[in-house]
């Protein structure tokens, strides 16, 4: 039978936004001492918008977004939708888009006016042997402000760079703080590259980063924190961090994020609020204390 003590814990969380699965995930919270947490649409307010365009000599910059964004319009990444809705609000009529290819945590390609334009990260153009030196310094310019660097090629040639920014949730600095004073160790695990992760968690005193981690990783980085005799809470909203919420000791996701980060997740935070990360940690202490 459930003890009384957590069905009042885990009523009380549900009136403040902290929707919990079950009598484990109330328990282990308390026991937890490192979070693993995503950056994009977590830390981050998954919005995000096209705040710099750098072209190469001879190029426009409204032509790389152009360009970009009609094949980024056949991806459902949130950078994706950010260059799509730039190039609307330029009033930029988008052409359509053949031979459609994405690669999941690297980027996409296509033919467009019949040019091949590839779009994304350094790694994706490693792949697909592209040069992406003439890029570099724009890219680290843009990386350095946290926002990520998004690299256009065309035809094989590099183009441009595109930088795409998400604010960061106005609660996530207090809320890792609370955290952090409660002895717990905060990790950002993202995706994206090491020198805008870096930007971004400067701004939350994070100083544990695991950088450029591929969808497909995210759940062996959860696995290693977990050998090491960790109490691994992961918080995450994407897809991609679905096999590392369903791995960690307590996966927590947010409730604006996918229903699949949802469902593989112990505890939800409803409205994507991360002062409800602290609260859920009392919350748990309370309960237990109860118990014994
Ligand atoms: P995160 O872990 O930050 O949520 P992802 O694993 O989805 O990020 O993607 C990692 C990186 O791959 C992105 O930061 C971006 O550089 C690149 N990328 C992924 N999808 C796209 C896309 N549709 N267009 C351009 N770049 C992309
Ligand atoms: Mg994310």
């Amino acid at each position: 039978a459930t003890p009384m003590s957590i069905t009042v814990g885990v009523g009380r969380g549900a009136r403040s936004g902290i929707l919990i699965r079950d009598a484990e995930a109330l328990e282990r919270m308390e026991a937890v001492d490192t979070l693993l947490i995503d950056k994009t649409g977590t830390l981050t307010e998954g919005r995000p918008s096209v705040t710099a365009i750098a072209a190469q000599p001879g190029l426009g910059e409204d032509e790389i977004l152009r360009l970009a964004a009609a094949v980024e319009r056949a991806s459902e990444h949130p950078l994706a939708d950010a260059m799509v809705r730039a190039a609307a609000e330029r009033g930029t009529s988008l052409p359509s888009v053949a031979d459609f290819t994405a690669v999941s945590g690297k980027g996409v390609a296509g033919l467009v006016e019949g040019r091949r334009v590839a779009v994304g990260n350094a790694l994706y153009f490693a792949d697909q042997g592209i040069e992406a030196a003439p890029l570099a310094e724009a890219a680290e310019a843009i990386r350095m402000t946290g926002a990520t660097a998004v690299l256009v090629a065309l035809d094989g040639q590099p183009a441009g760079v595109i930088g795409i920014a998400d604010p960061i949730r106005p609660s996530a600095r207090a809320a890792l703080d609370a955290l952090r004073a409660d002895g717990i160790a905060i990790v950002m695990v993202t995706g994206d590259n090491r020198t805008t992760a870096e930007a971004v968690a400067r701004q939350l005193g994070i100083d544990v980063i695991e950088a450029e981690v591929l969808p497909e990783d995210k759940a062996a980085v959860v696995q290693r924190y977990r050998s090491r005799k960790r109490v691994v809470a992961m918080a995450g909203d994407g897809i991609n961090d679905a096999p590392a919420l369903a791995a960690a000791d307590i996966g927590i996701a947010m409730g604006t994020g996918t229903d699949v980060a949802i469902a593989s997740s112990g505890i939800t935070l409803a409205s994507g609020d991360l002062a409800r990360l602290p609260e859920a940690r009392a919350l748990s202490r309370a309960t237990m204390r109860n118990i014994r």
